[in-house]
């Protein structure tokens, strides 16, 4: 029996975990359920699940929960805080699925503490990634990727042959405007870049995969989770979907993990580990998926492949800012505030305009994350008046 705590259980990925351990009850415990203010979904999973504690990150929806979970015995808590507070009790797993670099504070107290951080938010390793892999070491906690390409560079990758990888191979689907010219990409809305064509996901991810910001967040998340060099991981596009990512070893031999496009896959494989567990859904049909085809991206279309890039190989501060820049651009987007193209063109002025010193704590990350933010959003407000 392992004892597990969901933080951003009301996502995506928080539901598909809720789902996981709801299917064996035998072998999880919930600790706490976070969310930010979806009372509803938060309350209803504590109640199945009968956690020990629920939290919401906005205070403002304390009431509505303790109303919800009134005389069931689950403790109700509400603020930022609460939400780290309750990334501490200590479980055995700690699913980190909040959106966003507001999940990284919560992310690293359940480092501190120990145990396992079975992490979806990328947003938190790239702000942070040599911060957080230092309270690793410090706390001896296990740091296991849950993103479906780092699950399966994590499967593919013999840890005691490590030295002898030559490349990991990041595959991409290419999002939902791969065949679209800068041209038609200019009038692109945000009901439209929601939609993807091969996986079902929370709206920032979904705008990120189309962006192709989520190809280069995941290449500096690889390269904080992978003993390799940033010039040892490549973005290959992969419409399929199928083969999640690859390692390649000095003697030429590529190693791939292949799957249907289902979050619980990865997932599973993150709560079970070291062991497997069984999931439901649909398993892969070599012969009906027929063919797998690979392309170059294409920088042009897409440059925050290049930005990315650019602020791993610079380091310090950079991941952090391009991650807060393109938090405010995506979210202006969603709100209709700027077009589609503009959200790269924010993210490199940001870039450009903001130039703090390498981060060596938690608190100076979130003080780049802060004036980063700030930059970001100034640069929103000049292109909406
Ligand atoms: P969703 O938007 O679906 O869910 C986000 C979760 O975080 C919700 O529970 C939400 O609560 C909570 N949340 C939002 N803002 C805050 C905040 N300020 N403080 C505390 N909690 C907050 O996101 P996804 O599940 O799609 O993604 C979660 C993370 O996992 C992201 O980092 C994403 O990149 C990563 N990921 C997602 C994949 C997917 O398939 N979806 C695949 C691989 C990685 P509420 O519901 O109350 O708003």
């Amino acid at each position: 029996m392992k004892t597990v705590t969901i933080l951003g259980a009301t996502g995506s990925v928080g539901t598909s975990t809720l789902d996981l351990v709801e299917r064996s009850p035998e072998a999880f415990r919930v600790v706490a359920l976070t969310a930010n203010c979806d009372v509803t979904r938060l309350a209803a999973a504590a109640l199945r699940t009968r956690a020990q504690r629920a939290v919401v990150a906005d205070e403002s929806c304390l009431p509505a929960l303790r109303e919800a979970l009134a005389g069931s015995g689950i403790e109700a808590a509400g603020g930022e805080a609460a939400v780290t507070e309750a990334a501490a009790l200590g479980a055995d797993v700690t699913v980190a699925a909040i959106v966003g670099c507001a999940g990284l504070k919560p992310a690293m107290a359940a480092v501190k503490n120990g145990g396992t951080l079975a992490l979806a938010n990328k947003e938190a390793l790239v702000s942070a990634g040599e911060v957080m892999n230092a309270a690793v070491q410090q706390s001896g906690a296990i740091l296991l990727p849950v993103d479906s390409e780092h699950s399966a560079i994590f499967q593919c990758l013999d840890a005691q042959l490590s030295h002898r990888v030559s490349r990991i191979i990041l595959t991409a689907s290419g999002g939902p405007f791969r065949d679209r010219t800068l041209d038609e990409m200019r009038g692109i809305t945000p009901a439209q870049a929601v939609a993807h064509p091969n996986w079902s996901m929370g709206a920032k991810i979904s705008v990120d995969s189309a962006t192709m910001m989520n190809k280069g967040l995941e290449l500096i998340e690889a390269f904080h989770l992978f003993p390799v060099s940033a010039d040892q991981i490549e973005i290959v596009v992969h419409r399929q979907s199928v083969i999640h990512s690859m390692v390649e070893y000095v003697d030429g031999s590529m190693l791939a993990q292949l799957g249907t496009p289902d979050m619980r896959t990865p997932i599973a494989c993150a709560l079970a580990w070291p062991d497997r567990m069984a999931t439901p859904g649909e398993r892969l049909d070599l012969v009906r998926v027929g063919r797998l085809d690979f392309e170059a991206p294409d920088p042009a279309r897409f440059p925050a492949l290049r930005l990315a890039r650019e602020a791993l190989e610079a380091g310090g501060a950079r991941p952090a800012i391009l991650n807060a820049a393109n938090e405010v651009a995506v979210g202006a987007f969603l709100k209709g505030r700027v077009g589609y193209l503009e959200i790269a063109a924010i993210v490199a002025d940001t870039l450009d305009r903001c130039n703090p010193p390498a981060p060596s704590s938690l608190d100076e990350v979130l003080e780049v994350d802060r004036e980063a933010r700030a930059l970001a959003e100034e640069r929103v407000k000049d292109r909406v008046a």
